[in-house]
């Protein structure tokens, strides 16, 4: 498996802020974002026990598999050692790629960041909407159709100016939109990873 890296640090963002998480980013992604601030086009072969070994070090229950995008690589026999080992697996996915059914039931929860509209994974638990004051006409009826929890992230824009419009549009809509919530990338905010 190409794993960009594994570190462990505190989950900044959506359902599960603040809490102590590892993180296993896995190489690659099928999308090219603009906005995209993740560095994972390098990585180190590991076996899926060697990632295993390198998760248990830490004392965190959570674990987060994010890329990139995850799927493109996650299985279900990683996810399963995972388990075994006690862990609670999240991923974060930008939602195009569907899942082998036993890889879809294993993992425990799905935080779907979708980036186009092609969205093809079979189970959202949250949606986790990077905003940029776009139409959300779509986005809606895809909350809606998966039933997960709606968070709305500004999108930082590496433009202070442009990054308090996106905060500012993003407060507004859920003033107007209360079934949304604010996420916020709290490790930029505090400076952690
Ligand atoms: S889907 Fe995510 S990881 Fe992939 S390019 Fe877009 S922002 Fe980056």
């Amino acid at each position: 498996m190409r794993v960009n890296e594994i570190f462990y640090s505190l989950q900044g963002e959506g359902r599960y802020t603040g809490i102590a998480a590892v993180f296993i980013r896995l190489a690659g992604c099928n999308l090219q974002c603009d906005f995209c601030d993740t560095r994972h086009e390098s990585y180190t072969e590991l076996s899926e026990d060697e990632i295993v070994r390198q998760v248990v070090v830490y004392p965190a229950r959570h674990v987060v598999v994010t890329g990139g995008e995850p799927t493109l690589q996650l299985t279900g026999s990683l996810v399963d050692k995972l388990h075994e080992a006690g862990k609670f697996v999240q991923i974060e996915t930008n939602g195009t790629i569907e899942l082998a059914p036993g890889l879809l039931s294993g993992i425990d929860w799905i935080t779907c960041s979708p980036k186009t509209f092609s969205v093809k994974i079979q189970r959202i638990d949250e949606i986790k909407v990077v905003y940029r004051g776009q139409d959300m006409t779509r986005y809606e009826a895809l909350a809606t159709t998966c039933g997960g929890m709606r968070s709305l992230q500004p999108c930082d824009e590496n433009d202070p100016e442009r990054s308090a419009a996106n905060l500012s549009a993003a407060i507004d809509y859920i003033k107007a939109h209360p079934e949304w919530r604010l996420s916020l990338q709290t490790h930029k905010i505090i400076n952690i990873r």
